[in-house]
């Protein structure tokens, strides 16, 4: 039988390796003392006591309290002062730690022990008054808030003298105390504002520690990052250390690195007088961390080594807080540091370069999704942008939207679909929500490691932070400067990477990508086996796809080649031909537009695939509006009865007659289900010469580039098959097209011709059209819509609520649907591959792009993704993270 697991252990005796069981800080903290840094003693209350506490429905487990004492009776042991009184009282802290790092959602209780005869105690051997009683109003604010539950606005009405930024004015602690307790008896009616037994305090705020576990934040927490509620939370019992103690104190955080740009410098904040949670609320502006070397000689050198042997000890970038008291420092807490992308990105460079790791860890330090960050937009200011206000600059990246001033407002306004920013005058735990669902946040006060600093950075969420020219008023949905006011639902621009807020929408720029990215792409490159292409259909988006690391193009939509308003007209021509030579007119002047589009793409691709679909619109995309055209043939009959003379007549009669021609077949064109209508394939059937034009000019091309010198690769990809014989048929005509472009060009190139399969028909029967393909490429879009029945044009109506009520866990648009649509994929590749084994395998709908969806399509073995041209460097680690995880 299994011991049963301990309810509580010694920072001493722990074994740091038990994070299940001690939690994350219970972990660290027995690991840095082993490790002989200098931090507060103390004790973890395991997450098997957390268990039992829910088992046994909130009831704190046997036994619990009379180990607490013994570990008490250590820890005064240990300080040499004395829980609940005596001359120099004990005071601890009880802190929350689940095993999965949970950053600011569950409580935490500071200054147990704390008495108004333990203040007494304290101002006498202190020698500090101000000090005693402040940590006792600290400790009467902490208990009625957490767990007392009184209303946070009447204890800050109540603290207000004391301006809530650490420390009061001289003289003034007692009283301010003295009237926070009497608002918290008068408004709980008790007796007194806490218990006078510390073991009651402490018994109390265990308790509280463990029901925050449950809390809406925590939830909401667990909720979006995948953390199950199972693993509970340890409490962590530590000797309280005073940042608030004299002018040579003060708390702080500290990053061994830089949190926003990577940079391998000491970096953090400092608040001399604070205590730690007064850095991480953000109540005052922090200063520089190098403010430690004006304070006290050689504490800034200490911090620094301590920095790098926490570094080489968890082998990566540490967040950490400290204390110093009366000049010494204490080190309360280090955790794996949370950091923008472009930080991760560089960190993991630098390491493997250090040696710190090696390069298959540097590449599986960045998680894919990170890397949109060093791809995201910059604000780019124009001579006429107006900076509303000024801030720091938290978390880089730039963001436009509605002005909210609530949490809930932003959540509301996100769920209609609107972008919107969120400005707090600081942000706690409660306003995640509002956060989660936001563009960008501002806040006006707090420091880079103030809570929204944190959470937005790490979200990858841009973030202005300490705006202090600024005052939010969220009782009038308003923010105040100086100049101006601005008020809910104005369109602002925030530069998270620059620090300001603009009025209106300011345009923004991709970024340029540095050597830290090409670097590590490098090595991820060297760790993968899927290969990633482009959906590109211009030369311009080809060239931008190849600087990204596209190794082809998997999709070039040639429809797409024909949005620019010149090449609508002439597309338009020719759909609206009701004769085969009307139809050739138009494609003589298509031809040579898209022979030379296609010499682009070559060029743009030279040594590489490039995969050009043949025609696929749904028609209804490229003809003018019904309802435009039927207005305005009712003006036209208006005009012609006002008409001047015979010949303004007959002018006007003659565009009626066209207009007319014109409404007519927009009416035989029109379609009940345009979606599942005479589009792909279809469309080359029944016109063979738009198929025999566009062939044409692919091999056109393709012989003209490889005579200019590039290495041609063209694959002519066949949409919207159904069944094997449309493929063929349509394969014979391409193939005849090539047999006499080469004949006349008296030049040959290399070229294969695939199908998409985006019908279920089609990934059910792969294995007949494989038979006489060079490839084939999965339209997972269509095949979504088809398989599902879900439109792609207008499920975004009610898929929210189907996510919201949990009828399916995410939209199949966005991530495969690997249990249905995946089923089929997987159906398709296997009938194929034993069809033809030689038939290469690709996919290049919208999840090509997608992290999760690419893990699912290499255990396929398919050889490659093909997504749009800023996503392709995150398929590229996507891929190589699977290939180098180890199973
Ligand atoms: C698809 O259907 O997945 C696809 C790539 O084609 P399109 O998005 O152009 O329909
Ligand atoms: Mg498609």
């Amino acid at each position: 039988m299994n011991p049963e697991p301990r309810l509580t252990v010694d920072f001493t005796r722990a074994d740091p390796e038990d994070r299940d069981l001690l939690g994350g800080k219970g972990a660290g903290l027995a690991a840095m003392t082993a490790a002989g840094l200098p931090v507060p003693p103390g004790f973890i209350i395991t997450t098997a006591a957390c268990r039992a506490y829910y088992r046994s429905g909130g009831r704190l487990p046997d036994g619990l309290m009379e180990q607490v004492s013994e570990e008490m009776s250590l820890l005064e042991k240990a300080t040499g002062k004395r829980f609940g009184g005596g001359e120099n009282p004990l005071l601890v802290s009880v802190r929350s730690g689940s095993p999965v790092s949970m950053p600011g959602m569950m409580d935490t209780m500071l200054n147990l022990g704390m008495t108004r005869a333990a203040a007494e105690a304290l101002a006498e051997s202190s020698g500090d008054p101000d000090f005693a009683w402040d940590t006792y109003r600290r400790f009467l604010r902490n208990y009625a808030e957490i767990v007392t539950g009184v209303d946070p606005a009447l204890l800050d009405r109540a603290g207000e003298a004391a301006g809530r930024s650490g420390r009061p004015p001289a003289g003034e602690s007692r009283k301010l105390a003295a009237r926070l307790d009497e608002v918290i008896r008068n408004e709980t009616g008790t007796l007194t504002a806490a218990p006078e037994d510390p073991r009651e305090q402490l018994r109390e705020a265990v308790a509280a520690v463990f029901d925050s576990w449950t809390g809406k934040r925590a939830a909401d927490y667990r909720r979006m990052e995948g953390v199950p509620e199972t693993i509970y939370t340890a409490a962590v019992v530590q000797a309280m250390v005073f940042g608030n103690r004299g002018p040579d104190s003060g708390s702080g955080v500290a990053f061994s690195r830089n949190p926003a740009t990577g940079e391998k410098t000491l970096w953090g904040e400092y608040l001399p007088g604070g205590q730690g949670e007064d850095v991480v609320a953000g109540v005052r502006t922090p200063e520089p961390v190098s403010a430690l070397a004006g304070q006290s000689r050689g504490l800034l050198e200490e911090l620094s080594g301590l920095a790098e042997r926490l570094e080489r000890f968890y082998r990566d970038a540490q967040d950490i807080e400290f204390t110093v008291e009366e000049g010494k420092l204490w080190l309360l807490q280090t955790r794996s540091a949370k950091r923008t992308g472009r930080a991760a990105l560089r960190n993991a460079v630098d390491m493997a370069e250090e040696g710190l790791i090696d390069r298959t860890e540097a590449v599986l330090r960045v998680a894919p999704g990170q890397l949109e960050e060093v791809l995201h937009p910059v604000v780019t200011p124009g001579p006429d942008s107006r900076v509303l206000v000024r801030g720091q600059p938290a978390s880089p990246g730039g963001a436009t939207g509605q002005a909210v001033f609530t949490a809930d407002e932003a959540a509301a306004l996100a769920a209609e679909g609107r972008d919107v920013i969120l400005f707090r005058e600081e942000t706690s735990p409660d306003d995640f929500h509002g956060m989660v669902a936001s563009q960008a946040i501002v806040t006006a006060r707090g420091g880079m490691t103030s809570h929204a600093a944190v959470v937005a950075r790490g979200m990858g969420k841009c973030c202005v932070v300490g705006c202090s020219g600024m005052a939010v008023d969220p009782e009038n949905g308003r923010f105040l400067t100086a100049e101006t006011e601005v008020r809910a639902g104005e369109v602002v621009t925030v530069d998270g990477t620059g620090g300001a807020v603009y009025a209106g929408e300011v345009p923004k720029a991709e970024p340029g990508l540095d050597d830290y990215f090409d670097r590590l792409m490098e090595w991820a490159d060297e760790g993968r086996r899927m290969r990633v292409r482009a959906n590109a259909d211009t030369a311009a988006d080809a060239r931008a796809a190849r600087r990204l690391g596209a190794e082809g193009i998997g999709l070039c939509r040639t429809e797409h080649m024909f949005f620019a308003k010149e090449g609508i007209a002439a597309m338009r021509r020719m759909i609206m031909a009701s004769t085969a030579e009307e139809r050739a007119d138009a494609l003589r002047v298509i031809e040579p537009r898209q022979t030379a589009d296609f010499q682009g793409l070559f060029a743009a691709m030279s040594g590489t695939p490039v995969t050009i679909r043949l025609l696929d619109p749904p028609l209804h995309e490229f003809l003018p509006a019904r309802g435009e055209t039927a207005s305005a043939l009712a003006e036209l009959g208006r005009l012609l009865e006002a008409a001047a003379g015979p010949d303004d007549r007959e002018r006007i009669q003659s565009e009626i007659a066209a207009r007319e021609k014109l409404l007519s077949r927009i009416d035989s064109l029109a379609e009940a289900n345009p979606m599942l209508g005479h589009r792909g394939c279809r469309l080359g059937v029944s016109f063979p010469e738009i198929t025999v034009m566009q062939a044409r000019a692919i091999f056109t091309a393709a012989v003209r580039s490889q005579r200019a010198g590039a290495v041609v690769g063209p694959e002519i990809m066949i949409p919207l098959v159904a069944y094997s014989s449309e493929f063929q048929q349509q394969r014979v005509i391409i193939d005849g097209v090539a047999a006499e472009v080469f004949a006349a060009e008296g030049e040959t190139v290399d070229y294969r011709v695939g199908s998409m399969i985006e019908l279920p028909r089609a990934a059910l029967t792969a294995g007949e059209i494989a038979r006489d393909a060079h490839f084939i490429s999965f339209g997972t879009n269509d095949l979504t819509q088809t398989a599902t029945g879900l439109s792609r044009d207008d499920s975004s109506r009610f898929l929210p609520e189907y996510i919201r009520l949990g009828i399916i866990k995410e939209d199949p648009f966005e991530k495969l649907d690997v249990t249905g649509v995946g089923a089929l994929v997987e159906i398709g590749v296997e009938r194929s591959r034993s069809a033809n084994p030689d038939v290469k395998i690709g996919v290049c709908g919208e999840h090509g792009g997608e992290p999760s969806s690419i893990a699912f399509f290499d255990r396929l073995g398919i050889d490659y993704v093909s997504c749009s041209p800023y996503r392709v460097p995150i398929a590229r680690l996507a891929a190589a993270h699977i290939t180098l995880t180890p199973r």
